[in-house]
């Protein structure tokens, strides 16, 4: 019989095992009255759309490897911070934050190396958050910003241009 593990280790369709894996947890934590508390804040909402979810999804795999992949990390526990990046956020959202949320959560004990396969799955659990977070919060743009006074003074061509964030 094939269990968990070796299933991370190979498999043809890792990618859709991953989709699947991601979809399951955040079920699982929307139950968890702390771990659905987090939501993004707007600057980091905006750092998101500005950059892209594949780009996001990068910052996640090196971020998760540097912070929460040594079989021992530096200061585990205390490790992520609360804000700076909006992995860090979904990482206290998936308990993905340490390796004793992720040994309580994720079934990967403390102690151990994480493998590529590991921060991948964990990365995609990331990054399916932060997606479901911006979903959840349509992007603001400058058409959907009504103008203070409609049908006087000269209508759109009068509204300032939108100031570029980034
Ligand atoms: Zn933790």
């Amino acid at each position: 019989m094939e269990t968990m593990r070796d299933a991370l280790d190979h498999g043809p369709e890792a990618g859709d095992d991953d989709a699947r894996y991601a979809a399951e947890l955040l079920d699982r934590l929307s139950h968890s009255k702390f771990r659905a508390s987090f939501s993004l804040g707007a600057a980091d909402r905006a750092y998101a759309w500005s950059k892209g979810i594949p780009v996001v999804a990068g910052h996640a795999r090196e971020l998760l490897r540097a912070r929460v992949g040594a079989a021992r990390p530096f200061k585990d526990g205390k490790q992520t911070p609360y804000r700076g990046h909006p992995v860090f956020v979904a990482q206290h959202a998936t308990a993905t934050c340490c390796r004793s949320c992720i040994a309580r959560w994720h079934g990967i004990p403390v102690g151990v190396t994480l493998s590529d396969r590991q921060i991948e799955r964990l990365a995609t659990l990331v990054t399916a958050w932060i997606q479901r977070d911006l979903d959840a919060h349509p992007r603001p743009t400058p058409a959907s910003v009504q103008p203070r006074k409609r049908g006087r003074g000269r209508g759109r061509a009068g509204t300032p241009k939108q100031p570029t964030l980034f």
